[in-house]
């Protein structure tokens, strides 16, 4: 770890000789991977996939696919983005060997993949071989008036979960190629967002099962893997109970945890909170600083409820606050067992993660 040589290693070495909580990065190029092995991360706790399908020479391919008007139609551009999505995951895989790797399944909000110049649209028609008429009635049809509230998340695997089947196929298939080329087989860690309710989870895990059992049948190998979900919305966090039934580790979405519990806007809040810390309302910046009273109390709830049903339940956080020092002490004291914060804030992480460790008189 070269950037961590001289005193700031040596440092970082007694910091992780008494912390309990791991630290992961959130990562999704393998740039970044790198970046956040040499700053000590074990693992990736959150590789956002939605980035990988706004690279400029495939979002042609993946406006195809939203919207084309049938599952023949979304199979065909799902087609075009298997091999991109394989290389994208055999990448990160490769730097990240032997460490655990936690891929989050498409969690777009939609806008954000629909075209809207003239010429966007006139590419996808080429693409699809279809009017550019039909496909301008079938983005005004899939507008939405609040979309960080609508079709994003296991909402978007629900509905079309060829998407996901295709993206659990190429985690497969990735780890494969990956484990014949170096021995090392990576752990994939597939999550699923947004979830609300236990049949969300069901109905996804379903999804990656038997695509993992077509894979390694295909192949004559297999890989560990987990299945596991964000949990991001307070109704998520209330029925962890069953929820923990259905997946093997949670990890807290505290930005749209806070957003949802809050009913404030994660992408507007910055008009009035500074206001609102200045006044006493909140203490801190609760985007920045996990809200103990509220967004706190539903992840200690959900902590003790999923765990109450799996004792063994892995519990993570892979929110902006998972690289906070307070929100890191916060999550040492419900028994999480790994933050993930963006690679610059991974030393800090496990400097915050020993201290918190020493304050709670727990042994590493
Ligand atoms: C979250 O909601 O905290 C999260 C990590 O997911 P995203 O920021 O991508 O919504
Ligand atoms: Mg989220």
């Amino acid at each position: 770890q070269p950037e961590l040589a001289g005193d700031f290693g040596t440092l970082m070495e007694w910091a992780d000789a008494v912390r309990r909580l791991k630290v992961r990065a959130n990562a999704e190029t393998p740039l970044d991977c790198r970046t956040a092995r040499d700053f000590g991360a074990e693992g990736v706790g959150l590789c956002r996939t939605e980035h990988m399908f706004l690279e400029a020479d495939r979002v042609t391919a993946v406006r195809q696919m939203i919207l084309a008007e049938d599952e023949a139609g979304r199979r065909a551009a799902l087609e075009k983005l298997l091999p991109e999505q394989r290389s994208d995951f055999a990448e990160i895989f490769e730097v990240m060997a032997g460490l655990p790797v936690t891929v989050r399944l498409l969690d777009p909000p939609l806008h954000e993949f629909l075209p809207h110049e003239e010429a966007e649209f006139s590419e996808v028609a080429k693409a699809a071989g279809v009017d550019v008429d039909v496909l301008k009635r079938r983005a005004a049809e899939l507008h939405e008036f609040n979309p960080m509230l609508g079709h994003r998340g296991c909402r978007l695997g629900v509905t079309y979960p060829e998407i996901y089947e295709m993206q659990a196929r190429a985690i497969f298939e990735a780890a494969l190629d990956v484990a014949d080329k170096s021995g090392e087989a990576p752990i994939p860690e597939i999550m699923i967002p947004l979830v609300a309710t236990k049949r969300e989870l069901e109905l996804m895990k379903a999804v990656v099962d038997r695509t993992a059992k077509a894979v390694f049948e295909e192949r004559g190998k297999t890989v560990e893997y987990l299945v596991g979900t964000m949990i991001e919305l307070p109704r998520a966090a209330l029925r962890a109970g069953e929820i923990a039934e259905a997946g093997e580790f949670f990890s807290f979405g505290t930005n749209d945890l806070t957003q949802t519990t809050l009913g404030v806007s994660r992408d507007d809040a910055g008009r009035f909170l500074g206001s609102y810390v200045e006044q006493g309302i909140y203490p801190k910046d609760p985007f920045v600083s996990i809200d103990v009273e509220g967004v706190g109390e539903l992840i200690s709830l959900a902590a003790e409820r999923g765990r109450a049903t799996k004792p063994n339940l892995k519990l993570g956080i892979c929110g902006e606050h998972g690289g906070d020092p307070a929100s890191i002490a916060f999550c040492e004291s419900v028994g999480l067992d790994y933050v993930s914060a963006s690679p610059y804030r991974v030393p800090i992480a496990r400097l915050a993660a020993a201290q918190a460790a020493l304050k709670s008189g727990r042994k590493a």
